[in-house]
Order: structure tokens, then sequence, then C-alpha cells
């Protein structure tokens, strides 16, 4: 038999109250990992959507702040980190979600990545090997 098709905003097959008889490290790294997979679904989701329309860039800039937001949410509430492709796509400090040329300028300085948030102009330095 077929499994019934899930929602997309539901994309584990068990709500986190299903772990409640569990023992509490094991359902926390469960939890956590549901966190992880909902704020990736969003993160890529946010990149996609607004090429899909003609936005402002006012809307744009709002948008990108509360997708951020939601993200952070998610990932602070379950203290969880997103994985590679969208491990930098976050601002520190306003919580806005950064693309580069839209909200984000991306350089290299003295053997460093060196990322600027146009919105607050915060300044993260990631070097390399
Ligand atoms: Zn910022």
């Amino acid at each position: 038999m077929r499994k019934k098709q899930l929602p997309v905003w539901e994309l584990s097959s068990a709500k986190p109250s299903f772990y409640f008889f569990m023992s509490r490290t094991f359902r926390r790294l469960k939890v956590k990992k549901i966190a992880v997979k909902r704020a990736t679904y969003l993160s890529s989701f946010t990149e996609s959507f607004p090429f899909k329309f003609n936005f402002t860039d006012d809307v744009k800039k709002a948008y990108y702040k509360r997708y951020g937001n939601l993200i952070m949410r998610i990932l602070r509430r379950n203290r969880a980190r997103l994985g590679s492709p969208y491990k930098y796509r976050i601002c520190r400090k306003c919580h806005s979600y950064l693309i580069p040329s839209e909200t984000l300028r991306v350089r290299i300085n003295k053997g460093k990545i060196v990322y600027t948030c146009l919105k607050c102009g915060n300044i993260r330095r990631i070097g390399i090997k």
C-alpha cells in the first residue's frame, strides 16, 4: 500500500509529540532533525520564490527579512544549525536572508571571504584553507 501524501509543511512522517515516550536525548535529536529539515526547505523556498514574480526592491527586502526571521526562529528554538549550502545565508545581526547582489556583497580580502549584509552593514569574515 502506498503511503499517504503529506502536505509540504509536514516533511517528516511523525510529529514531535510522537517522540514523547522515548528517552529525552533521543527525542531531542529527532526533533532537531525535523527542525533542520523544515529550515532547509524554507531556505530553498526563500531562494526560489521571488524569481517567479517581479517584486520591487522594497518588497524583496521585506520578504527576505521576514523569511530569514522565520528560519532563525525555527533554528533557535531547537538549537539547530543549517547545513552546508545554507550555512552562511542568514545575517547574524538583523536575521535578513542573504542573497548575493540582492542583500549581500561578497569580496575577497587578505585571503578571507568577506560577507557584508547590505541591510545593516554587518561584516562576516570566513577563512579559506
Ligand atoms: Zn544584517
